[in-house]
């Protein structure tokens, strides 16, 4: 199918042992009511960057250390940025990060602190890629791309192993999707594993990258909007290697949401579930409560859905749920 092999997810999996969290999966009761199936939500919150994106950078990171490496560079959204800086210094290397004037200062400021140089460069993530990939040429960093990497994929990858060994008898599994980094590894180790069970990618309605060039039957470009999914913005790069043939072959469906939907996911995380969720980790749930997920009368078998991380400028949350809280005593 790929490069990619089960031995090479099993052998990220020890790689970043100790380095990254095996993740609860727990039930939500609330969640299986409407659902009318057991649910449950692989928290990836907990993870020391707020988001599973470390699971990718480790990975990588480590395989790079160990070939002599000492400097880092990469382009995104906030979350593997933080991801990659954290690795970074647990290693002892050194990181840059390259990212768009669009993504939240909340996100840019926690690269900083985590010691690596943020680069603002750009409107989008292209630019920031562009940016990455100049430092590689002219200053002699590694790259390292945010999902259309093998080791990056199969540290996300990681996930689905640990899904399949929590609940063998999962049925259908619910990602974000963005670049594909995180679908494409879980659903490779999970069908790899578990060969039935079914797979959906939830993203916005606006600016989704991966769903037009899904639809255009190749890579193509799609125009950046502001969304409360920020985490799932930008381009899956115009000759993207990995992520785009694995999602098209992987995925069983593709589920776009609105805005008020991405809204309500986040306002039902933490009031029913106690979850402070950033929208992108919210959309599986939104998904979900929209009656999205393929109505079904009768039992059906256990639901997982990714909740990818947690970083989200509190200030938003707050807006979030207030306007919420608002509408139901209006
Ligand atoms: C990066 C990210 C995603 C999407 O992952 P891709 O590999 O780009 O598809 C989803 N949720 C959060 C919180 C993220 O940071």
């Amino acid at each position: 199918m790929s490069d990619l092999s089960l031995a090479d997810v099993y052998r990220a999996r020890r790689r970043i042992e100790g380095r990254v969290l095996r993740t609860p999966l727990v039930a939500s009761p609330a969640l299986s009511a409407v659902a009318n199936a057991p649910v449950y939500l692989k928290l990836e919150t907990v993870q020391p960057t707020g988001s599973f994106k470390l699971r990718g950078a480790t990975n990588a990171l480590v395989r790079l250390a160990e070939a002599g490496c000492t400097r880092v560079v990469t382009a995104s959204t906030g979350n593997h940025g933080r991801a990659v800086a954290h690795a970074a210094h647990a290693l002892g290397i050194e990181a840059a990060v390259c990212m768009s004037s669009l993504v939240p200062s909340n996100k840019v400021e926690a690269v900083r602190a985590l010691g690596a140089h943020a680069h603002i460069i750009g409107k989008s993530q292209d630019d920031a890629q562009r940016e990455a990939q100049r430092l590689v040429r002219e200053e002699g960093y590694a790259y390292v791309p945010p999902f259309d990497h093998l080791d990056v994929i199969a540290g996300q990858a990681t996930i689905g192993i640990e899904i399949a060994e929590d609940l063998p008898d999962v049925e259908q599994i619910v990602v974000p999707l963005s670049g594909g980094g995180l679908f494409a590894g879980i659903a490779f180790a999970a069908k790899q594993i578990a060969p039935a069970v079914r797979l959906t990618g939830v993203t916005m309605e606006r600016g989704a990258a991966m769903h037009a060039s899904l639809a255009a039957g190749r890579p193509v470009l799609v125009d950046e909007v502001e969304t409360l999914a920020d985490s799932l913005g930008g381009g899956i790069g115009l000759d993207n290697q990995h992520t785009f043939s694995l999602t098209r072959q992987l995925i069983d469906e593709v589920v776009l949401l609105d805005e008020p939907s991405i809204a309500r996911g986040i306002v039902h995380a933490y009031e029913d579930e106690h979850l402070v969720l950033e929208g992108a980790a919210a959309v599986g749930i939104a998904a979900l409560l929209a009656g999205r997920l393929g109505d079904s009368p009768v039992a059906r078998g256990p639901i997982v859905l990714i909740v990818t991380g947690a970083n989200i400028d509190m200030n938003q949350h707050r807006r979030i749920v207030g306007e919420a809280l608002q509408g139901a005593t209006a």
